[in-house]
């Protein structure tokens, strides 16, 4: 009956459906869902990992935009009535409204193309969110538990390790899915903290910061800031003006921006 629903896997949707079941099992026991958890998938496909998520947390919610699939998700997963599928795209989907007062647990396979901006528009819920667990391009991943000074520490890292902890899980091989991305994958799980172990004054301005200065990398701070700043005077900052934005910490760049933010704007 499933063959009913033949689905092509369509690339602008980052289609790339998993089908290695050990890899599958792996996901779901380090999700470790409950069935008393408010657990939302995001993008369920044609059901990997939802079936196994199912049967250990029945009232599980799915969000996928791909309206093609909808009908052979409700019926692949008719014995489970508390199933909740709503069509809708991610990026645009409320999910503090959603959570109401019960903290969401958020998981999924991502679409690799819009994983960054899908990425800071779930830390903006971050205050409603248990944990949330992902696959995402290895590259990703790295990007966000890199440290500083290394190649991939950069804006993603300063703002992910700012609002969560974030630990690395697992690597998983592109001959896992079909089609089969190009690229290496891996597991990664992310815990907001209760609150933020560096809290900077301005969050927003902190935001606005490692924006800027990343689109600089490889200039000193003083001329990454210039933008923002055209005034700084180098030897007031609370670090040393001629690093690299990409070898200051998080706490750092907290300390950056509680100096920036008594210059008011
Ligand atoms: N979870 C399935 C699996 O592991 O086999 C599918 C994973 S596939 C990499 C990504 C899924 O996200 C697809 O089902 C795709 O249609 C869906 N998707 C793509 N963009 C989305 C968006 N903006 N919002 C919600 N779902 C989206």
């Amino acid at each position: 009956m499933d063959n009913f629903f033949q689905h092509k896997a369509r690339k602008r949707f980052g289609q790339n459906f998993l089908v290695d079941e050990n890899i599958i099992e792996r996901i779901v026991r380090a999700i470790a869902p409950k069935e008393s958890d408010n657990l939302v998938e995001i993008g369920p496909g044609q059901g990997a990992i939802t079936r196994l998520l199912l049967q250990r947390c029945p009232s599980l919610t799915a969000v996928e935009l791909d309206r093609d699939l909808i009908p052979m998700l409700k019926f692949k997963f008719r014995d489970y009535p508390e199933f909740n599928i709503i069509e809708q795209d991610a990026l645009k989907f409320d999910f503090g409204e959603f959570a109401g007062d019960r903290p969401l647990r958020i998981v999924g396979n991502l679409p690799y193309n819009i994983s960054t901006p899908l990425l800071f528009h779930l830390l903006s819920f971050r205050g409603a969110v248990q944990d949330m667990h992902f696959m995402l391009q290895k590259e990703v991943v790295d990007r966000l538990s890199a440290t500083p000074g290394s190649k991939s520490y950069g804006r993603l890292s300063v703002m992910v390790q700012y609002h969560c902890r974030v630990q690395g899980l697992f690597p998983v091989p592109p001959q896992s899915f079909r089609p089969a991305p190009k690229v290496e994958s891996a597991i990664v799980r992310l815990v907001p903290h209760a609150a933020a172990p560096h809290p900077a004054k301005d969050e927003q301005l902190l935001e606005r910061i490692v924006n800027v200065v990343f689109q600089q990398r490889r200039k000193t701070l003083r001329n990454a800031l210039k933008p923002l700043y055209s005034e700084l005077d180098p030897a007031q900052l609370p670090v040393d003006a001629g690093r690299r934005p990409e070898t200051l910490s998080v706490q750092e760049f907290v300390q950056l921006t509680d100096y920036c933010e008594t210059l008011g704007n």
